[in-house]
Order: C-alpha cells, then structure tokens, then sequence
C-alpha cells in the first residue's frame, strides 16, 4: 500500500514496474572495440567477410591495421543488411593530390545503392551533395566536419531501407541518421522521397555493404554493424 501511495504520488503507474520486460544487455565494449551484438565486418586483419565485384576475394591491400583501396575494385560484404546501425573508420590521403571529387573519394554504400561520400573535404571545394558529409547527389551534409588529410575518421549511421508500404504501391522512404566524427551531418532524411515509379524499381529488403574505390588511396580500419 505504501509503495503504491509513494508511487502514484510520484506520477508512476505501478504495474508499470512489473510489466517491463528485462531490457537485453549489451556491452558497448572499449573505445577500441565494438558493441558485444555487432558483426564486426572488418578488424584491421583481414577481408575474409568481403568479396570483389566478380565475386572472388576482396584484393585491397591490408596491413597494419587497415585495408587500402588500390584499384581492384570496390568490395562488397559477404552478408547482406537492411535496417542498421553501422560504424565505419576511414582516412584519406595524407599527401594532398587533385581538387574537388578527384581528391580522396571513396564511399560507403548501403545496400549498395545508397552512398554515404568519402571525400577528402577539408579545404576543398566540391558541390555539397558531394562532399563528405553527404548523401551522394541526395542531400549535402548539414556542416563540413572533416578532419585533416590523413587523420581517422568515422561514420555512425542509422539507416531504415525505404520499402513497399502495406498496400504494395505507395513506398515508405526510409532515412539516414548519420553523425560524421561526432557531429551530426544527416538528420533524418529520406532515403527515397521521388514519388516516380522508376525511382523504386530496385527496393530490396536487404543488400550488401560496399566500400567504393574511386582509384584513390583511401584507407579503412573498423567497420562494425548492428542489424537492427
Ligand atoms: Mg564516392
């Protein structure tokens, strides 16, 4: 009775306390690591869980502690995702070559269609759905947050595919939450907000992660994943 009383002072139902279900656990790991629930898909070691575009391994060089695009091809993860939370690390070069997109482009697709622009930003001017930062030729970062030339840098994204709503016809557009070294540079946009049919042909529940080579040095460490 009185914890009822206390309760329902406070403004808190009491079956409330007794109808929450134990929360599941995750570890969130060291600033190094990973959560425990995420896949990770690349630990500086090896590309084991990727593929090249014909399908056999992944030829990026690897070694110490990142993956290099070399001019193989862009590499595909063996699995496939569709809502998730991911992390990836990257860095471009630190010798600065080209100007615009020919400096330091790489990219992070989602489901292979969607790209997430790795760019060497800093000081360099491009159009703004393409800088870093970007969803590429979508929607141009809120704030440059690059860092230098050569430096990490990471991605947290939160991406919801778009998808045929109930009724088969309409699409529910999904969006892109994206935070570029911390600072938030997508806030919720749509993934696909054209209402023409031509622009959903290719919806799919799930596709691969791909990192794009775009002919530069770009480099890679830990990229981890948590389908949501
Ligand atoms: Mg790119």
């Amino acid at each position: 009775m009185l914890v009822w009383l206390v309760a329902t002072l406070a403004g808190v139902a009491v079956t409330s306390f007794a109808a929450d279900a134990d929360l599941k656990v995750v570890d969130p790991g060291t600033p190094d690591g990973a959560p425990s629930d995420a896949i990770v898909l690349f630990d500086g070691k090896d590309l084991s869980q990727w593929h090249a575009e014909d399908g056999g391994p992944a030829r990026w060089k690897v070694e110490n502690g990142c993956a290099q695009v070399n001019g193989t091809g862009s590499i595909f993860t063996r699995q496939e995702f569709g809502a998730c939370q991911l992390h990836v690390e990257f860095a471009t070069p630190a010798q600065v070559e080209g100007n615009g997109q020919d400096r330091g482009n790489s990219g992070v697709y989602l489901q292979g269609r969607y790209e997430m622009q790795v760019l060497d930003g800093y000081h360099n001017k491009t159009y703004n759905d393409g800088q870093i930062g970007a969803f590429y030729g979508n929607f141009a970062p809120l704030v440059n947050a690059a860092r230098k030339p050569g430096e990490w840098q990471a991605y947290d994204i939160v991406f919801h595919p778009p998808k045929l709503a109930a009724d088969g016809k309409t699409v529910e557009p999904g969006s892109f939450t994206v935070l570029l070294n911390g600072v938030l540079v997508q806030d919720h946009v749509p993934v696909k907000s054209s209402t023409t049919a031509a622009a959903f042909h290719d919806i799919v529940p799930k596709g691969p992660l791909v990192l794009q080579d775009h002919g530069h040095p770009v480099r890679y460490r830990k990229v981890w994943i948590r389908p949501l």
